[in-house]
């Protein structure tokens, strides 16, 4: 350990508090889609405070609908800003480096399933439980407080840091898509997502389906006439859900021939009713769906209507009317992550440094920001963040000790990423 980097991990327990209150800060502004402004402003001000000098922008649609990973939405990005801030190296002759972290979070309802308030930041037994406290307000906390402790020490980095906190990791990647598109760029990318302390080496890709089915409503004393689009709902389901069964029992790729079920195709929303003696008219499934890394995502979503209408064949209504399936959000392509990767190695060092063990590799079964750096603009990226569980479940919590532990590790990495004069 160097003089520097000791000075450095002293700056980092000395803040531990502050960075403490400013997680917490995160966790209590819900960043649900649509409402984002409020937390983008608040770590706008955190970054403010340290000397940094953060832009707030929108997000220019037409701009990324042109860019490669660029997923269709159907609503606006009118004040739902993303937050970028280049910390600019005086010699500018190191390697730069990218921070990126998501602060969309998924909703939490239903909220009465917690036994902690989801927007409270509650601390119990070494834990800060709420809706984005570990999914990913820790990684924003340990990427800004990292910073902030090599700032604090009075080192001067070679290399240029580019601070993003960004929108929509959680449906579509397009805020991260968008700081490329503008034209950020740097020698690698650092995602501090709730991995664990691991080291990410590949994701599945990931769409989202919506799938309307009719039936011929009624009012239930003429039920036996009627068609239930609920009932035929579930016949859908049970459709999706064999062929969710066979993509796993498929041959899978060497990263993933020892995980049970790598491609969840999980249906995650279902709509339909208005009157309990009303037969129902329509109906609506969304599903997510996983595809291994190298996947086409266009002939995948050819394929899966393909096999659901061939699927519904054996029920008569459901032949004859057959659903509408339409796709939207999500276009998430999979991505493997190469052990010569250049970024692993400062950050192997660091965790060693810190935790005194050698760091693990992860390859997840669900999708992040990764993909646009790795896949689209050649930047060496991979996640490294804090100890968390229940993600997208109720009572999300994150470990305290290791959201400090990877502020330590960011900070090493980065110095040692971007050298120090
Ligand atoms: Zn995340």
């Amino acid at each position: 350990m160097t003089d520097k980097e000791t000075r450095v991990l002293e700056r980092v327990e000395a803040n531990w508090s502050r960075e403490l209150d400013f997680l917490a800060g995160m966790v209590k502004r819900p960043s649900l889609l649509g409402q984002e402004a409020l937390v983008q402003n608040y770590i706008a001000q955190e970054l403010r405070g340290m000397g940094f000098e953060p832009e707030l922008w929108d997000i220019d649609h037409a701009q990324i609908a042109k860019a490669p990973g660029y997923s269709p939405v159907e609503w606006s990005y009118q004040n739902r800003p993303n937050l970028t801030a280049v910390w600019q190296s005086p010699s500018n002759e190191g390697r730069s480096l990218i921070l990126n972290s998501h602060i969309d979070v998924v909703p939490a309802t239903p909220e009465h399933f917690w036994h902690f308030d989801p927007w409270g930041a509650q601390i119990h037994e070494g834990r800060m439980y709420g809706r984005g406290a570990a999914d990913m307000k820790s990684g924003a906390a340990a990427m800004i407080y990292a910073l902030h402790a090599i700032k604090e020490a009075g080192i001067r980095l070679q290399g240029n840091v580019t601070v993003e906190t960004v929108i929509e990791e959680e449906c579509t990647g397009n805020g991260a898509l968008a700081t490329l598109t503008r034209g950020l760029k740097a020698d690698a990318c650092i995602i501090p997502e709730p991995f664990n302390q691991t080291l990410l080496i590949g994701q599945v890709g990931v769409m989202w389906a919506r799938i309307t089915v009719r039936g011929a409503g009624a009012h239930v004393l003429g039920a036996e006439k009627a068609v239930n689009a609920i009932d035929k709902a579930y016949e859908l389901i049970k459709v999706i859900k064999k062929l969710e069964q066979t993509a796993n029992e498929a041959p899978k790729p060497a990263a993933y021939q020892h995980h049970p079920h790598p491609l969840n195709y999980n249906v995650g929303k279902l709509h339909s009713g208005d009157w309990t003696s009303s037969v129902p008219s329509e109906a609506s499934v969304e599903v997510r769906i996983g595809a291994y890394p190298g996947a086409d995502l266009r002939a995948s979503q050819e394929m899966f209507k393909t096999e659901l209408l061939e699927g519904l064949k054996h029920d008569d209504w459901l032949n004859q009317h057959p659903p509408q399936i339409s796709f939207y959000a999500f276009m998430a392509e999979g991505c493997y992550i190469k052990e010569d990767n250049p970024i692993f190695a400062p950050l192997a060092k660091a965790h060693q440094h810190i935790m005194g063990t050698e760091i693990n590799r992860h390859v997840s079964t669900a999708t992040t920001d990764v993909r646009f750096f790795e896949l689209y603009h050649q930047i060496p990226a991979t996640c490294y963040g804090a100890i968390g569980g229940n993600l997208h479940a109720p009572d999300e919590w994150v470990d305290l000790e290791s959201v400090k532990n990877t502020t330590k590790v960011l900070a090493l990495a980065i110095m040692d990423w971007c050298g120090v004069s």
